[in-house]
């Protein structure tokens, strides 16, 4: 038989290579930044077009490269990082593999300009897939340029794979603060699709922790200081009341890396224990250093993943600075999570329209022709006309509908004897037959029995529908603020607010200025308080970051969802019994009131043979 293996061709084993370090523009950003570092940059400039896919350029001011190194670089396990294996157990530099520039070469056009300090003229290298195709003098500044064009030009299968410029520049931007923070010392600037995204000046951390995330940042801040034989602890963490939803701004760096631990993350949160909301994460930057012997960054080809010599003593040392720190700074448990209810004063319901229930009575609604419900777009008009009410009304008597002026406040107050009109035509407000039970339900009386409503379920079904309406209808009822708000927002947390604008403005979201880190929000949907509104806001970003790149349609719905989640009423709250009957008004004028939009059950009825089964059952 013939022999079979071979040795595969360099470009080849190049390009397999490649796939463990590139996986996308973000990883190519990560070891150029990285490279710069290491050459002792102080100002980095990085340039990118439609997220890095077409174009990735770092341009750095350190030692650059003589004419033969240059040409070197680009060779698998070319380094002058380290010369031995001893070498691994005392790394100082981001790099020591070696096979960075080999594998970017492999799968992109590479443009290369670098002079050292002490040659006349720069080198010019311009590579392709492994080719070398120009290599020459020329004339350049000291430092490196190195321009990374067309990634995966020669791999369709992997460039196909790419998602939208938008979500790969979120992953850029990510590595990019990555090493910014790791590195306040050195000046950065981040340029996308020509324009500048970040112009940070080499600083102090805490000043690169405001420039990145936003100038909020600075009074969140509290510092963390501890020193032990195995390791110091430096950086910063959140106040615990500035807790996210999204896992966003965590960051932890091991001898000025940044690294991804579960295990020291969970020590961090440890630390916190006590003083979160639940559901919500602490920001934090955090600088461990250690001994370069007693850890291993070899363990992963892109050194995101280190491995410990005494990961547990780690674990204890920095839940122990967390605590301490927070101590220190005075910060205690976030009370009111878990506040008395009986202190709370009572839920002013808080859709404006409902406040005051002008129900206006049909005097031509003819109860055999359709519901009026189930043709109109607005379901508001059905619910005022009574129509939709009745018919969706379950468990609905005979007599009621022969009667239409009165049949709904019949069904609610149960006292038909009562004179049911005021001299104005309007319904009089009688909410004798509902009551609240637990702070979670609505009680209410129904012809044929009882009707029981989870408040929390119906109220996200109403503003889930309005909210929808106003999408579909493209004129939301939007409340003009008199003073601007003024939201603060990191570049990412921006980006995701570019992304989502159509559909807020949908809504009733309405943007004045829109600045490299803040936004201006002129006008809210009526339905959001505005002091609600940023906190809102920032729900509504981590909601998207976790589910990030879908259609326009179910973004829009999954907005509503966020908000109609975040709007409704609490269980627990107690509500006026004008806001009550409001409500359930509300509730029956939607187009699905048996459902949440989460698919929840939104209320039960007992009727009065299932009351007389029951009660009789044992008699
Ligand atoms: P590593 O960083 O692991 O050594 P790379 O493939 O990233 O491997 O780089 C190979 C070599 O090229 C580096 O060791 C360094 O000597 C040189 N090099 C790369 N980028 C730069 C730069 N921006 N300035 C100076 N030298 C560089
Ligand atoms: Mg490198």
């Amino acid at each position: 038989m013939a022999n079979r293996i071979h040795v595969l061709p360099e470009h080849v084993a190049n390009q397999i290579a490649a796939g463990e370090v590139v996986q996308r523009p973000a990883s190519v950003v990560k070891e150029l930044l990285e490279n710069a570092i290491d050459a002792g940059a102080s100002k980095i400039e990085l340039i990118v077009k439609d997220g890095g896919k077409t174009l990735i350029r770092v341009v750095d001011d350190g030692s650059g490269m003589s004419a033969e190194d240059a040409l070197l670089c680009f060779k698998r396990h070319a380094t002058s990082k380290i010369s031995g294996a001893e070498d691994l157990f005392r790394i100082q530099t981001k790099g020591f593999r070696g096979e960075a520039l080999a594998s970017i070469a492999a799968i992109s056009q590479v443009d290369l300009l670098t002079r050292t300090a002490d040659a006349r003229l720069a080198t010019r290298i311009r590579i392709a897939g492994d080719q070398v195709q120009e290599h020459e003098e020329a004339v350049g500044p000291e430092g490196t340029s190195l321009s990374v064009k067309n990634l995966f030009f020669n791999i369709p299968a992997r460039r196909n794979f790419l998602k939208s410029g938008k979500v790969e520049f979120r992953h850029v931007l990510e590595e990019f603060q990555r090493v910014a923070l790791a590195h306040p010392g050195v000046g950065f600037r981040l340029v996308h699709n020509d324009s500048e995204v970040h112009q940070l000046p080499a600083s102090k951390l805490r000043q690169r922790i405001d420039y990145l995330f936003g100038n909020r940042m600075n009074s969140r801040l509290v510092p963390i200081a501890e020193e032990t034989q195995l390791a110091a602890i430096g950086g910063f963490i959140c106040k615990p009341e500035f807790a996210k939803k999204s896992r966003g701004e965590q960051y932890f760096f091991v001898n000025d890396r940044f690294i991804k631990s579960p295990y020291l993350h969970h020590a961090v949160m440890t630390g916190f224990e006590g003083l979160l909301k639940p559901d919500t994460f602490p920001g934090y930057f955090l600088f461990l250093q250690v001994p370069p012997e007693t850890v291993d960054v070899n363990i992963h080809p892109t050194k995101t993943e280190v491995k410990f010599e005494d990961e547990q003593s780690l674990y204890a040392i920095l839940r122990s600075a967390i605590k301490h720190s927070l101590g220190q700074f005075n910060i205690r448990p976030v009370l009111d999570f878990e506040h008395d209810q009986n202190l709370e004063t009572p839920y002013a319901y808080k859709d404006k329209e409902a406040v005051t229930p002008q129900v206006q009575v049909d005097r031509n609604f003819n109860p055999f022709s359709e519901p009026e419900a189930r043709s109109t777009s607005s379901y508001r008009k059905a619910a005022k006309s009574g129509a939709s009410w009745e018919a969706l009304y379950e468990g609905l008597g005979a007599a009621a509908v022969a009667e239409p002026g009165h049949a709904q406040v019949e069904i609610e107050s149960g006292a038909p004897s009562e004179p049911l009109l005021d001299t104005a035509g309007l319904l009089k407000q009688d909410t004798r037959g509902v009551f609240q039970l637990a702070r979670r339900y609505i009680v209410t009386r129904i012809t044929s029995g009882l009707m029981l409503i989870d408040q929390t379920r119906a109220h996200q079904r109403v503003l889930y529908e309005q909210l929808l309406e106003n999408i579909t209808q493209q004129e939301p009822v939007v409340q003009t603020l008199i003073f601007p708000l003024k939201l603060t927002f990191s570049p990412a947390e921006m980006h995701v607010m570019d992304a989502l604008s159509e559909s807020l403005a949908g809504m009733g979201f309405r943007f004045g200025d829109r600045h490299a880190d803040h936004l201006e929000v002129i006008g809210l949907p009526v339905l959001v308080p505005e002091a609600e509104a940023p906190d809102l806001l920032d729900g509504l970003i981590a909601a998207w970051q976790q589910h990030e790149g879908t259609d326009g349609f179910s973004q829009s719905d999954r907005l509503a969802k966020t908000l109609c989640r975040k709007l409704a009423i609490r269980p627990g709250t107690p509500m006026e019994p004008a806001a009550q009957l409001a409500l359930v008004n509300d509730l029956f004028g939607c187009r699905e009131s048996q459902l949440s939009p989460f698919h929840k059950p939104i209320h039960m009825t007992l009727s009065l043979e299932e009351l007389d089964h029951k009660l009789n059952a044992h008699g």
